[in-house]
């Protein structure tokens, strides 16, 4: 018997797998609701609600494109983001057709030809090497990218700026250049059409496998399973003996207006005004009709245990070395495995949750 701990994507993954390779699963989660943050509801106006924030699916990986098809379709929706800059709507990622909404045309142009002299067309820069030129006017715009998409929205979400985050995460939304708009690049990106909570509970709808929400990890006596897949949080599971890992956290304002539609995409990213990043206006994702609409604010702050939940992992040294004292630790555990953006301390995308999970599976 195996036990699953956590029914989110990583957990769901895993169960589903060995359900199918005829083992039998019992998976747990401490909420009282399976699909972990991925968990998506309709509310009483119709609309589905992502209840931990957007979540788009988007992927490479026909491998985990084809496996998440087993249990749904998906729309044809491609994210975009409007970031507002000075009160200006305009894309997000930074890209040329930015350049044009934020500077007079004459200016944008000099700007397209420089950049186009010095880099290839649809390369994605980083903002930090991007802030690496030698051109006045290339600096000049290095520095109000930094300043206008970069510079508060790193130090709202993290609380740190940008030099002080790990590059890989400000690294995620490059400087593009490109007219593409589009929030990623990915082959293959949508939206389940029944919402991300009844795709997790088709893969685990399966007679191998029993699930109990509402259910502690420490209610449960693990060592009498043949294997544990721990998607927790892994410094929790040794109940914190090296010290806690640091999360940051998110808090979701909901409101619901009575209007169509709130505001222009279904996300506004604020990165030069407010306490808030981004607002989410959830009913474009599957275009659900209502007369009502219903937006979250999304405010970050730091992760505290028993006060909010873990959304994001914080990549620095200090916290991979403590990340690695733990992994170590539980090599001890033979038949223990830590899998998800939790267990392995790692920003995972949703696909690299199930990719991992699938690899893990194939290497048992
Ligand atoms: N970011 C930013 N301004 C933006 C959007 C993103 O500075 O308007 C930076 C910020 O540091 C953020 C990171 O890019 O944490 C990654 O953004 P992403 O949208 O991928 O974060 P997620 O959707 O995973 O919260």
């Amino acid at each position: 018997m195996n036990l699953v701990v956590g029914a989110g994507f990583s957990g769901a993954t895993i169960a589903n797998l060995l359900a199918e390779s005829g083992e039998k699963v019992l998976v747990i989660d401490k909420n009282r609701h399976i699909a972990g943050s991925c968990y998506d509801y309709r509310d009483k106006n119709g609309i589905m609600i992502h209840a931990y924030g957007s979540h788009i699916f988007h992927t490479n990986s026909e491998k985990v494109w084809n496996y998440l098809k087993k249990f749904t379709d998906f729309n044809t929706y491609m994210h975009k983001v409007i970031g507002v800059i000075d009160g200006i709507e305009t894309h997000i990622p930074f890209n040329f057709n930015t350049l044009y909404d934020v500077f007079p045309k004459s200016y944008a142009e000099l700007l397209e030809h420089k950049l186009l002299d010095n880099f290839n067309i649809n390369t994605k820069v980083p903002i930090l090497e991007f802030q690496r030129q030698d051109d006045d006017d290339l600096k000049y715009l290095a520095n109000y990218v930094y300043d206008k998409v970069f510079y508060h929205y790193t130090t709202k979400q993290w609380g740190v700026s940008p030099v002080d985050v790990d590059d890989a995460v400000t690294a995620r939304i490059p400087v593009y250049l490109s007219k593409d708009d589009r929030y990623f690049q990915d082959k293959y990106q949508g939206i389940p059409l029944e919402g991300y909570t009844a795709v997790i509970k088709k893969m685990l709808n399966h007679k191998n496998i029993t699930v109990k929400t509402n259910t502690d990890f420490k209610s449960v006596d693990w060592k009498k399973f043949d294997r544990v897949f721990y998607t927790g949080s892994i410094d929790e599971f040794f109940n914190y003996k090296f010290g806690q890992l640091p999360y940051r956290s998110v808090n979701f304002k909901l409101e619901t207006h009575n209007t169509d539609y709130y505001q222009s995409n279904s996300v506004v990213n604020y990165p030069c005004n407010y306490d808030f990043t981004r607002i989410h206006e959830y009913k474009y994702y599957l275009n659900d009709k209502s007369d009502k609409t219903v937006i979250a604010k999304e405010y970050s702050e730091d992760f505290e245990l028993g006060k909010n939940e873990r959304y994001y992992p914080v990549p620095n040294d200090d916290n991979a070395n403590l990340y690695h004292k733990y992994l170590y630790e539980a090599e001890k555990y033979k038949n223990v495995y830590f899998l998800g953006r939790l267990g392995d301390y790692k920003y995972y995308n949703m696909d690299g949750a199930i990719q991992r999970a699938i690899e893990l599976f194939e290497d048992l």
